[in-house]
C-alpha cells in the first residue's frame, strides 16, 4: 500500500490489510475472509465441484494451503449441504512430518472435523527417506506417488464421492503452460479445477483453482490455523522450469491484474478437449485393482523394486482395517 498511508476497506471503516488489485478491492480482515469463501463457493458453483449430501474427503498436509482448503470448506458444508473428513499422511520425513502432523491434528480438532492418520510406517514398515534412497528415485516423485496411491486407497475405502485437493492457481498454471508447451495436451486435463470419478479412481476437485498462493497464505494467517512453520527437507524451490513460469506469470499479473484467473477460466472451459487428448485407459493393476494405465500400478511396481514385493494389497487390506472405525462415526 505504501507512503505510510492507512488505507480504508472498500466496505467498511476498518483499514485494509490487502488490495485486491483484479477485483479492484481494499479489504479488511472480516471483508478479505468473506471474500475468499465466496470465491470458493463461487468457484465450486461455476465448475459443479460438489452436490448436496456428498461427502468430501479433504488431503490437508499440514500446511497453509490445505488449511485454508480446509477451512473454507468446513464453512461452507453446512450452507451447501456437505460433510468434510480430512485425512492426512505421515511421511516419516522426521522434524517436518512430526510438526505437519502436529498442526493437522490442531487444525482438524479447531475446526471439529473428522482426522483420518495413515502413517507409511504402520503401512509399509518404511519411511519417506528410506524409500527414496532406495529408489534412487528424485523424493517428490516418490512423495507424490505414494500419497497419491495412500489418497486414493482411503477414498475408496471410506465410499467418498470426491477428494478435495489444496492445489492453487500459482500451484496449477506453470505446469499447464510447460504441459502446453511440450504439447502434453493430456497432462493438462489433470491440471483442471476437478477430475470425474471412474470404477477404480475417486474423482479429485480443487476448490481453490481461482485463489493465488499469497491470498491462501493470508487467509490461513488471518484466520490464525495451526501450520507447519519446518519447510520439507526435499523442498527445491528456485530453479525450476515451473518456477521461472511461476515467475513469468506473477510479472505479466502485476501489469494486467486478472490475468491468472482469467488463464485458469479459459483452461477450465476448454478442459474436455484436453481429456479426449489424454487417451488413457484405466485398467486394474493386477496386485491390487487400484488404477493404472499399464498392468501393474506405479505403488506396486515402487514397492516390487524397493521391498522385494508389490504392496498395494497389503496396503489396502491395512487402510481398510484402519478406516473400519472412521466409517462407523
Ligand atoms: Fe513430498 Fe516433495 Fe512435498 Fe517433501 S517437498 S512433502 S518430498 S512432495
Ligand atoms: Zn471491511
Ligand atoms: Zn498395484
Amino acid at each position: 500500500m505504501g507512503s505510510g498511508k492507512v488505507l480504508k476497506c472498500s466496505f467498511c471503516e476498518e483499514p485494509a490489510i490487502t488490495v485486491v488489485r483484479y477485483a479492484k478491492l481494499r479489504l479488511c480482515k472480516k471483508h478479505f475472509t468473506e471474500f475468499v469463501q465466496r470465491r470458493v463457493l463461487k468457484t465450486i458453483d461455476r465448475y459443479g465441484l460438489v452436490d448436496r449430501g456428498w461427502r468430501v474427503l479433504v488431503a490437508v498436509s499440514g500446511g497453509k494451503d490445505s488449511a485454508t482448503l480446509l477451512h473454507t470448506l468446513s464453512t461452507l458444508s453446512k450452507e451447501l449441504g456437505f460433510e468434510v473428513t480430512a485425512l492426512h499422511i505421515d511421511l516419516g520425513i522426521g522434524k517436518y512430518s512430526e510438526k505437519a502432523k502436529e498442526a493437522a491434528e490442531k487444525l482438524c480438532k479447531a475446526l471439529e472435523v473428522p482426522l483420518v492418520l495413515l502413517s507409511l510406517r504402520e503401512l509399509l514398515s518404511v519411511e519417506l527417506p528410506e524409500l527414496v534412497a532406495k529408489s534412487k528415485r528424485p523424493a517428490c516423485s516418490v512423495c507424490g506417488l505414494v500419497k497419491r496411491y495412500l489418497i486414493n486407497t482411503a477414498a475408496l475405502e471410506l465410499g467418498v464421492q470426491a477428494v478435495a485437493l489444496g492445489h492453487h492457481l500459482d500451484d496449477l498454471l506453470p505446469y499447464i503452460v510447460k504441459n502446453f508447451v511440450l504439447q502434453n495436451l493430456g497432462g493438462i486435463s489433470k491440471l483442471g479445477p476437478k477430475t470425474e470419478t471412474e470404477e477404480v479412481f475417486v474423482g479429485r476437485i480443487r476448490p481453490l483453482y481461482e485463489i493465488s498462493e499469497s491470498e491462501a497464505a493470508l487467509y490461513a494467517h488471518i484466520q490464525g490455523l495451526p501450520v507447519v512453520e519446518e519447510v520439507c527437507p526435499y523442498a527445491v524451490r528456485g530453479e525450476s522450469l515451473e518456477e521461472e513460469i511461476r515467475s513469468f506469470l506473477n510479472t505479466v499479473e502485476a501489469k494486467r491484474p486478472g490475468f491468472k484467473v482469467a488463464f485458469a477460466r479459459a483452461v477450465a472451459k476448454n478442459i474436455e478437449f484436453y481429456r479426449e487428448e489424454a487417451e488413457e485407459s484405466i485398467n486394474k493393476c493386477e496386485y491390487c485393482e487400484m488404477p493404472t494405465a499399464s498392468n501393474i500400478c506405479a505403488f506396486c511396481k515402487l514397492t516390487a523394486r524397493v521391498l522385494g514385493k508389490p504392496m498395494g494389497s497389503d496396503v489396502r487390506s491395512k487402510v481398510r482395517r484402519i478406516l473400519a472405525e472412521v466409517k462407523t462415526l
